[in-house]
């Protein structure tokens, strides 16, 4: 069966690795891909945007299967187009990718349905949201509405932090109709984790768990980035607390989206905080796979992901069996000086055919005029150590990423500590 992935991040050089393994796997089309998909995929110039290109594309090659990576096409319908044209697609339909989208529309969701999230209210006015904010206790967190590439959200500790984030949002419209409304939630203070799970209508099996280090500096320090690392499973999480999770937030968030009449298909990715008395509440969802913790969790599984995508896609994941392995995985991302901010592109890397055995996730790659490797974005690389323990796969991982060499990369030295102390 040949397959069509769309996105051109390490979360899609990992997925088509994993597909690539499968017996049923023909040939794979990325579109647009990396120079690191271009190892295991033929590569195609065509944007996650341009459905009628990628439709015609997936039709006139006959592709068996299409896989989306990235949330804004799926916000944006790209799931119910190829359904349309009778193309097998996994991914959310627009109304289920709303969970993602629309941060009023998840939290009145999980409201009515009383599954576990922070208290809000959302506005859209500004007078009124500045009135209420000046009310509340701090810290205290501002989210715009829409998707806005990962940077819609602050917790703000100060009265002037909070007033400008909001301001931003709702006056200066800093993320555009993404910043129509705002939510203002409660702050929860705990350990964050994310489970991802496929789902197929009510049907949910999670993933291995996974953490994101968020901030691009160790020790938390710094801007929020894309995801500087990750790590999994979660040893210091008890397995009690991940199957709650699960019990208690994403089944009942499934049930609650076939009642809304917008079941969802594909992968339901929770982002959760973990309170002091180990109780999960729900932080934000995603609908798709995340990105950088598909690096570490699909390395872990044991099953054919072919498989699974065509049994979510066919309606028939209660029926299949998910393995995963013991084993460990750390992913170190590596990145563009500069990053999150302004980065130089096209810088030559060194030390990427000499690498030893483990797994090397492209991100922002592309080809020199030699051929050779070079960057193309701010999160370049995400090197994956496997082991028999967190401190084990850790070591593979750093090893690995300090003989890739290119100028000026940055990247965390604390990923997965917290799993150690
Ligand atoms: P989000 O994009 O909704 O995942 O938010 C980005 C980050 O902001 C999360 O990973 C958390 O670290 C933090 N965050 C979001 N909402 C809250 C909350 N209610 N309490 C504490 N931290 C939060």
């Amino acid at each position: 069966m040949d397959i069509l992935v769309v996105g051109g991040g390490g979360r899609e050089h990992a997925i088509i690795w994993s597909l690539a393994k499968s017996p049923r796997a023909g040939k794979i089309y990325c579109a647009p891909g990396n120079a690191g998909i271009a190892q295991l995929a033929e590569c195609v110039p065509i944007g996650v945007f341009e459905f009628d290109r990628l439709t015609a594309f997936a039709k006139e090659r006959e592709v068996g299967l299409v896989v989306i990576g990235p949330d804004d096409p799926l916000a944006g319908g790209i799931v119910d187009a190829f359904e349309a044209e009778g193309i097998p697609v996994f991914g959310p339909r627009r109304n289920a990718a709303e969970i993602e989208g629309s941060k009023t529309f998840m939290k009145d969701l999980l409201h009515k349905y009383n599954i576990p999230t922070a208290a809000y209210e959302k506005f859209d006015d500004y007078e009124t949201a500045l009135a209420y904010l000046r009310n509340q206790e701090l810290p205290i967190v501002i989210k715009a509405d829409g998707l806005a590439a990962g940077k819609g959200v602050t917790v703000a500790y100060s009265r002037e932090e909070a007033e400008l984030a909001l301001r931003d949002i709702m006056v200066s419209k800093v993320f555009g109709e993404a910043g129509a409304q705002v939510v203002i939630e409660e702050f929860l203070a705990g350990q964050e984790m994310s489970i991802l799970a496929f789902v197929d209508g009510e049907t949910v099996r999670p993933m291995a768990a996974a953490q994101d280090h968020k901030p691009v500096f160790d020790g938390d320090k710094g801007p929020n980035t894309g995801g500087m690392g990750t790590y999994s499973p979660l040893p210091h999480i008890a397995d009690e607390i991940i199957r709650e999770a699960v019990e208690t937030i994403i089944e009942p968030t499934a049930k609650a989206m076939v009642a809304e009449g917008r079941p969802f298909s594909g992968v339901l990715f929770a982002g959760l905080m973990i309170s002091p008395d180990g109780k999960p509440k729900t932080i934000e969802f995603n609908a798709r796979f995340g990105d950088p913790e598909t690096q570490v969790v699909l390395p872990r599984l044991r099953s054919d992901l072919l498989e699974i995508f065509l049994a979510v896609v066919e309606g028939r994941l209660a029926d299949i069996e998910i393995e995963w392995s013991e084993e460990a995985a750390v992913c170190v991302v590596l990145a563009s000086e500069g990053y999150p901010g302004s980065y130089p592109k096209g810088v030559p890397i060194s030390g990427l055919s000499e690498r030893g055995g483990g797994l090397v996730f492209h991100a922002g790659t592309a080809f020199g005029e030699d051929g050779s490797y070079v960057t193309n974005g701010g999160r370049v690389l995400g090197v994956v150590g496997l082991g028999a323990s967190i401190a084990e796969a850790r070591e593979a991982a750093y090893a690995q990423a300090e003989s890739i060499a290119f100028a000026g990369k940055q990247n965390r030295s604390d990923i997965a500590m917290k799993a150690l102390v």
